[in-house]
């Protein structure tokens, strides 16, 4: 049976492979199909095509940063991620969109580094954004390796725990997508919108079930159900939504490399959901890799 992963983070957002590596550590992990999805970019796209070890498919896509209902009334939205699947990328909404909040991840990382600084952390913005390729998208794990690399922090876990998380002082918010907008721009872009691990509990506040409902009127096409973030409960929660409610439902392991511990195929997707995501998608298609005489 095929074996698929339907979401991973390369360095043109914050993995710690390049697309070119990611292709590889893809094939070497057995995965025949493997899903790129930066956050706000599709700046590795070129390159992880490029590097199509033989035979393994590639689905481009992207995580979107994105505002939603809690479903909980009187509540402020909360941040979610949008996983997007072959969509076109010159789409124009699409392009501003994501060119507008890359410009607000490294503005509002700017302001996390100068609040550190001031307050004597050894950081500066030049080591921070070393590695961040044109087109890339800076994260707090960009910040989290500088700490680990200046000895602040053990870890880029512990970097979280410690001064990067939601409540800390030091935490800038961004003006993300509405949800809603946010699905209709990628399904209109001829791409599948499927929401990424909404019960993620860990990560902060997540939103009730009925949300995901709601978002089916807007375009959403599934729900990823296994992934690394989700308790069994959850997961079962979400599965009997999906079946519901005619959503796909998805499993991933959200590689980031090293900056954070989940390995290639961890979680993966059931063929049949994926065929009928690609089914459904008329952005761009599936690429795989061509075999060397
Ligand atoms: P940002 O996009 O800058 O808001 O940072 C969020 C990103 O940080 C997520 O996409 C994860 O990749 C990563 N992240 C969030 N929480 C943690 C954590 N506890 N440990 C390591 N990485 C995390
Ligand atoms: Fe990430
Ligand atoms: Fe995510
Ligand atoms: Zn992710």
């Amino acid at each position: 049976m095929a074996v698929i992963d339907l979401h991973t983070h390369s360095t043109a957002s914050d993995g710690t492979d390049s697309p070119a590596e990611l292709m590889g550590a893809a094939a070497a992990a057995g995965l025949d199909v493997v899903a790129l999805t930066d956050h706000d970019t599709t700046a590795g796209w070129d390159d992880a095509v490029a590097a199509l070890p033989a035979g393994l498919s590639l689905v481009r896509g992207a995580e979107f940063s994105c505002l939603s209902p809690t479903g909980r009334p009187g509540e402020p939205r909360c941040p979610v991620h949008l996983l997007g699947y072959l969509f076109d990328p010159r789409h124009e909404a699409i392009v501003a969109e994501q060119s507008r909040l890359r410009a607000e991840r490294t503005e509002r990382l700017h302001t996390m580094v100068g609040r550190m600084a001031a307050d004597g952390y050894p950081v500066d913005a030049d080591t921070v954004f070393a590695h961040l390729p044109a087109g890339g998208s800076a994260g707090r794990p960009h910040l989290a390796r500088a700490l680990v690399a200046a000895g602040v922090v053990g870890s880029v876990d512990a970097a979280f725990a410690d001064l990067l998380h939601d409540d800390s002082p030091y935490y800038v918010p961004r003006a993300d997508t509405t949800v809603e907008t946010a699905v209709e721009m990628i399904t209109a872009a001829g791409g599948v919108a499927v929401f990424a691990h909404p019960l993620a509990r860990r990560r902060g506040r997540v939103v009730e079930p009925a949300v995901l409902v709601d978002l089916v009127g807007y375009g959403l096409g599934g729900v990823e159900v296994d992934h690394p973030h989700h308790a069994a409960a959850d997961r079962e929660l979400l599965r009997t939504l999906t079946v519901a409610h005619g959503l796909l439902a998805t499993g991933s392991s959200d590689y980031h490399g090293t900056n954070k511990t989940t390995p290639l195929a961890e979680e993966t997707t059931d063929p049949q959901a994926y065929d009928a995501l690609v089914a459904r998608a008329t952005g761009v298609g599936v690429v795989t890799g061509a075999a060397t005489a």
